[in-house]
C-alpha cells in the first residue's frame, strides 16, 4: 500500500469546500454521475475507433444506496483509471484546480455558490471518506483502490476488481444523512440526470403487490438518453413536442407553439422553447426554462443567458459553451453568452414571423396569449422591436386585428388631425368606456382595445417609434376635440353664461379625495348628451406609469383630473341657464350693480396708474387698486353663493351630474342611493 499527500497547499481543503458550497451540497451526485457517464462515453469513442480489444458489454451506470453502511455508490463500465491516471487526475490536477478556484473567489463567497464543476471533489461535500475502486480499459491493467478520509492524505493499493470501470463509494458524513435515503437520491437523479446520454439505473422498477411495494425484475432506468432536443426536427411530430412538454411541466395546458433551437457555430446550442398558455402570474414564477450542459441539468435560473422577456417561455436549452463556473455578473459580459442571447431572440422573432405568414388566423387566435411576451420583448429589446413591428397586432373593439402598417392605412384618411398627426383612439375597458366607443364609431373612427398588462408603456413606446402618431383614450375629450381637424372652434357661450354654468355645476359636483373637476361648456350639437365627463389623457397616463415605475411616485400623488363637459346646444343645458337667470336675477341685481361700479372704478384706477412710471405710483394709489380688486372678488363670491344656493335646489342639475358620474362608474354609496331616490321623485 502506498501513502501520499494530495497536491494541495491549503492545509485542509475539505472544510472549505463544505462551507463554501453549503447551499448546493446536492450537486455532488450530478458531478459523480456525469463523471461516470463521461468515462462511458470515452469508452464508446475508443470502441468506434477500434482501439478497444474486448467487448464493451453493458454500459449502464448504476447508483445505489446502502442504508446500513451509510454509503452511496456510483458504478460505471467506462474507461476506468490506472494508478498513474489516479495520480495525475485525482491527486494532482483536480486539487490544484480546486485550489485556484478557492483562491480566486476567497473574497466573494457568493460567487462560488453558483454552479461550477468542482467535479470529483464535490463528493467530499457530503462524505467523510471516499473510495475509488477502478480498473482501466487498457490491456493487463491492474485494478486499484484509492481512499481518502477528507484529510489531504490518501492511500492507494491494488484491488481485486475484475470488471473494467469505476466504483465511487461515498461514506456519507453524519451531518448529511438525509442523502442516505432512496427517495432523496431518486429525486436528485430525476432533477439532474433525467436526460443523461447513458442509461442510469437506480434499483429495480417497483410494483404493487398485496398492498405493498415490491421490486420487480426490471432495472429502474431513471433517464431518457435521447431527449427530444437532441433529435432532428424533421424526425419529430407535434405529438412528440407536446409529450415532451407535458413530461417537463405535468400541470400545464398545451403550449401555443414551440421553437426547436439548433446551432453549431459560433457556439453550440440545442434546445426547444415553448410559448406557454399563461393562466396566472403564478405560472410565470413556477415553471422555468431549464439549462443543460451536454444533457446534464445545470439550473433553471437562466437569467443573463436568455433575454429577460424570453425567461417567460418554457423548455430546455443545452449548451456546452455557457461558462458555468463563473459568477452571474461575469456571465452577462461573456461574448458567447451575448451571442446566445442574440441568437435566441432572433430565432424567436423568425418563428413568430413565420407563423404569422403561414397561418394568420391561427396567429390571431393565439394573440391574446402571446401578446404579453411580444410586448415585453418590444419594450425591453430594441432588436426585437424592429422584428416584431412586422407581426405585432393591434386589436380593435370589434375584435378585428391589424398590423401596424395596416392600421395606419385604415385610419389615415379619417383620423389625421390638423397638425398632420395620426390619432390612434383606444379604450382600456370596453364596458366602462362603452358610450365613448360608440360615439367614436358613429363618427367613423376606429377604436383600439388596449386592455393588456403592458399596454400603458406600449402606448408610450409606439408614440416614440411610429411616425407622427399620438394615442388618445376615447374618453379623453369630447368627440370633436379628440381629433381636432380645424382651428377655429367658436366659443360655446358668452363669458357671463360660462361663469353661471361654472358656478352652478361646480357647487353640485362631489368633493372627492384627490379628484379635480373642471367645468367646460362646449357646443356639441343638439343630439349629443348634455353632460359628459372626460379624463385628461396626459395626467391619466402619468398616473398609470407611476403605478408601474416606483421612481414616478410623485405623479401618483397628483389628483385625477376630469373635465365635466356641458353641451350648450342641448335643450336641458339651455333650460338650466334660462331658469337660473330667471330665478336669481332679482337677488343678483344689487350684486351686479355693485360689480359694475367696482369694475368701472378699477378701470379708472388702472388707467391712471398705467400712465405713470412705476416708481411714481404712491402706496396709497396701490392700496386703492388692490382694495378695489378685493371688493370685486367679494362680490363674485356673493354671486357664486346665490347661484349655488339656487343650484342646490334644482333637481335637474343634480340629476345630470349624477348621470354623467354614473356613466363613468364614479357614483357610489350614498350618492348612488340619493340618485335613485331622486330619480323616482322625478318620475
Ligand atoms: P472533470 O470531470 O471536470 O475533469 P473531475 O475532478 O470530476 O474533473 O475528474 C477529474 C478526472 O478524473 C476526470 O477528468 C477523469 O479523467 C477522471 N475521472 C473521474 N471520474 C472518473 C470515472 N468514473 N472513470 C474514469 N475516470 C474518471
Amino acid at each position: 500500500m502506498q501513502k501520499g499527500n494530495i497536491g494541495v497547499t491549503t492545509e485542509n481543503i475539505f472544510p472549505v469546500i463544505k462551507k463554501f458550497l453549503y447551499s448546493d451540497h446536492e450537486i455532488f451526485l450530478r458531478e459523480i454521475v456525469s463523471n461516470a457517464v463521461d468515462a462511458t462515453q470515452k469508452l464508446k469513442t475508443l470502441a468506434t475507433k477500434g482501439e478497444l480489444k474486448e467487448d464493451m458489454g453493458n454500459l449502464s451506470v448504476h447508483v445505489s444506496v446502502d442504508k446500513d453502511a451509510k454509503t452511496i455508490t456510483v458504478s460505471d463500465h467506462g474507461i476506468g483509471m490506472t494508478e498513474e491516471e489516479i495520480e495525475k487526475y485525482i491527486n494532482q490536477i483536480a486539487f490544484s484546480g480546486a485550489n485556484d478556484f478557492l483562491d480566486k473567489y476567497k473574497e466573494d463567497a457568493n460567487a462560488i455558490i453558483g454552479h461550477f464543476g468542482l467535479g470529483f471533489y464535490s463528493s467530499f461535500m457530503v462524505s467523510k471518506e471516499v473510495e475509488i475502486v477502478t480498473k482501466s480499459w487498457q490491456e493487463g491493467a491492474q485494478a486499484v483502490k484509492w481512499n481518502c478520509d477528507g484529510s489531504p492524505s490518501y492511500t492507494i493499493e491494488p484491488s481485486d476488481k475484475t470488471e473494467r470501470g469505476t466504483d465511487i463509494i461515498m461514506h456519507i458524513d453524519d451531518d448529511c444523512q438525509e442523502f442516505v435515503d432512496e427517495n432523496k437520491i431518486s429525486e436528485l437523479l430525476h432533477k439532474y440526470c433525467r436526460f443523461l446520454p447513458i442509461p442510469v439505473i437506480f434499483g429495480k422498477k417497483k410494483d404493487w403487490k398485496d398492498g405493498k411495494q415490491i421490486d420487480t425484475e426490471e432495472d429502474n432506468v431513471i433517464n431518457d438518453t435521447t431527449p427530444l432536443w437532441t433529435k432532428k426536427p424533421s424526425d419529430l411530430k407535434d405529438e412528440d413536442y407536446l409529450k415532451f412538454y407535458h413530461d417537463l411541466y405535468p400541470m400545464n395546458d398545451d403550449p401555443l407553439f414551440w421553437i426547436h433551437l439548433n446551432v453549431d457555430f459560433p457556439f453550440h446550442l440545442t434546445g426547444v422553447l415553448y410559448f406557454p398558455k399563461i393562466k396566472s402570474n403564478l405560472d410565470l414564477q413556477r415553471n422555468k426554462i431549464q439549462l443543460y450542459c451536454n444533457q446534464v441539468f445545470v439550473t433553471d435560473n437562466v437569467e443573463g443567458i436568455v433575454p429577460e422577456f424570453l425567461m417567460l417561455l418554457h423548455g430546455v436549452i443545452d449548451s456546452p459553451d455557457i461558462p458555468l463556473n463563473v459568477s452571474r455578473s461575469y456571465l452577462q459580459s461573456d461574448a458567447n453568452v451575448k451571442k446566445i442571447s442574440t441568437y435566441i431572440t432572433k430565432k424567436v422573432s423568425d418563428r413568430l414571423q413565420s407563423i404569422f405568414n403561414k397561418d394568420r388566423s391561427d396567429f390571431e387566435k393565439k394573440w391574446d396569449d402571446i401578446k404579453l411576451f411580444i410586448h415585453y420583448g418590444m419594450l425591453s429589446t430594441e432588436d426585437f422591436f424592429d422584428k416584431a413591428k412586422k407581426f405585432s397586432l393591434l386589436k380593435d373593439c370589434n375584435g378585428k386585428f391589424f398590423t401596424y402598417d395596416e392600421y395606419n392605412t385604415l385610419i389615415k384618411d379619417n383620423q389625421t388631425n390638423k397638425d398632420g398627426q395620426l390619432v390612434y383612439l383606444y379604450a382600456n375597458d370596453k364596458d366602462e368606456q362603452y358610450s365613448y366607443i360608440e360615439t367614436a364609431n358613429n363618427k367613423g373612427y376606429n377604436v383600439l382595445l388596449m386592455d393588456g398588462q403592458l399596454d400603458t408603456p406600449l402606448v408610450s413606446l409606439l408614440e416614440r417609434k411610429l411616425e407622427k402618431t399620438t394615442f388618445t383614450r376615447v374618453d379623453a375629450d369630447t368627440i370633436d376635440r379628440l381629433i381636432v381637424k380645424d382651428t377655429d372652434t367658436p366659443e360655446a357661450v358668452d363669458v357671463n353664461d360660462r361663469t353661471t354654468l361654472n358656478a352652478i355645476f361646480t357647487s353640485i359636483l362631489p368633493k372627492l379625495d384627490k379628484t379635480e373637476f373642471n367645468v367646460d361648456p362646449q357646443a356639441l350639437g343638439e343630439t349629443t348628451v348634455p353632460v359628459m365627463i372626460t379624463r385628461n389623457e396626459y395626467m391619466r397616463r402619468m398616473k398609470e406609469m407611476a403605478r408601474l415605475q416606483p421612481g414616478m411616485a410623485f405623479y401618483g400623488e397628483m389628483p385625477d383630473m376630469y373635465n365635466v363637459v356641458l353641451n350648450t346646444n342641448h335643450k336641458l343645458i339651455k333650460k338650466i341657464l334660462e331658469d337660473t337667470h330667471n330665478n336669481t336675477a332679482e337677488e343678483l341685481k344689487p350684486i351686479m350693480a355693485e360689480l359694475k361700479g367696482l369694475e368701472a372704478r378699477k378701470a379708472v384706477l388702472k388707467q391712471q396708474q398705467d400712465s405713470k412710471k412705476a416708481e411714481d405710483i404712491t402706496q396709497e394709489e396701490k392700496d386703492d387698486l388692490s382694495q378695489c380688486e378685493k371688493d370685486i372678488t367679494a362680490q363674485h363670491d356673493k354671486e357664486k353663493e346665490v347661484l349655488s344656493n339656487y343650484a342646490k335646489n334644482n333637481k335637474i342639475i343634480a340629476q345630470l351630474v349624477d348621470l354623467a358620474l354614473l356613466q363613468n362608474g364614479m357614483l357610489k354609496g350614498e350618492a348612488l342611493n340619493n340618485f335613485v331616490k331622486r330619480s323616482i321623485d322625478l318620475i
